[in-house]
């Protein structure tokens, strides 16, 4: 089907590496695995983040903006990413992190440090609430200020994951491979949105299964109505007319364990797992929860032996650092 491209600046490496897991598989008595590596993406330590923002930078660049502003929590990968996506194209970065400066910053944050983003805390709001009020003062100081939205999900955003969605599909053909699931993390949206709009887009019927990673929209149905809304959003920028119903976005919210950032037994064991059986490291928010998420849906048989599933690895891993006396 053909849509519309968007302009894209180019900051990372693709496509992405897909591999397959056959020990985890194996551990886990489970179906054939593949791992999508977007933990190798090539910008600052890789991540889902780099693929939105060549979209949003390069609408940053169009719009002559001369600073970038976004915002996350303090192990925000997003705002890791941002900073080091604005250094590359020659832009001031400004990140507004929730919590309050450490003593010691690591992860993530020492990046964004290195990266010389200036940086504003503001305790308990984690989701970048004090944008608009940073934007405009910057406004005033005579900057140009271009606001990339929490975990770049807009319509902008989610279109550079239904690139993505395309980009695996030319793979998997050229491996002469099909998948029956794609799993992945899910936390502002984007990412599934994408993928909603790519699949069709790309005549696909592989089941898309994101797994909630924040306890803060689980449980009620404004997550899945968010998606569902930016998907249609995605699809009528791109000016395909593609038919999206609630029911195709598949959040599965019983996996966000004690909410946000807390890892608990499941994501230790799934970090050790994958770790101890591929050499490959998931981080301990996002790609953890979800390998969590997958191992179980494999235990209740849900996806069975004879399917394939594809794993979205979204990256995250300099958060490993910051998480040390969870992991061990
Ligand atoms: C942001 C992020 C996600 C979630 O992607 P969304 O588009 O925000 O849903 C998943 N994994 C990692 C490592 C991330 O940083």
């Amino acid at each position: 089907m053909k849509y519309k491209k968007l302009p894209r600046h180019p900051l990372g490496f693709f496509p992405t590496p897909i591999v397959e897991a056959k020990r985890l598989s194996a551990h886990l008595n489970g179906p054939r695995i593949f791992i999508k590596r977007d933990d190798h993406t090539g910008l600052a330590f890789g991540g889902n983040k780099t693929r939105k923002l060549e979209y949003l930078i390069g609408d940053a660049l169009l719009h002559g903006c001369d600073t970038v502003i976004t915002g996350g929590a303090a192990q925000s990968n997003h705002c890791r990413q941002t900073a080091a996506a604005a250094v590359a194209s020659g832009l001031k970065c400004h990140l507004v992190l929730g919590g309050k400066a450490p003593k010691t910053p690591s992860g993530n944050l020492l990046l964004d440090y290195l990266f010389g983003a200036e940086i504003h805390w503001t305790g308990i709001l984690r989701k970048g609430e004090k944008i608009p009020e940073i934007s405009q003062d910057l406004m005033t100081q005579g900057k140009k200020p271009y606001i990339v939205p929490y975990g770049g999900s807009n319509i902008i955003g989610a279109a550079a994951f239904v690139e993505a969605t395309r980009e695996v599909c030319i793979q998997l053909e050229n491996l002469e491979e099909s998948v029956s699931h794609i799993v992945f993390p899910s936390s502002s949206g984007g990412t599934q949105a994408g993928l909603i709009v790519g699949k069709r887009i790309c005549d696909q019927d592989f089941n898309l299964i994101g797994i909630d990673i924040d306890k803060d929209h689980s449980g009620d149905s404004s997550y899945q109505e968010h998606i569902f809304k930016l998907a249609k959003a995605t699809a009528e920028a791109l000016e395909v007319e593609i038919d999206i119903q609630l029911s195709d976005i598949n959040i599965r919210s019983e996996y966000v364990g004690g909410g946000y950032g807390v890892v608990g037994e499941a994501e230790r064991y799934a970090i050790k797992i994958v770790a101890e059986t591929e050499g490959i490291l998931l981080d301990p928010v996002y790609t953890g929860r979800a390998m969590a998420g997958l191992i179980d849906i494999i235990k209740s048989g849900e996806v069975s032996r004879n399917d394939t599933v594809l794993f979205w690895h979204t990256g995250g891993t300099p958060a490993l650092f910051a998480y040390a006396q969870d992991l061990i």
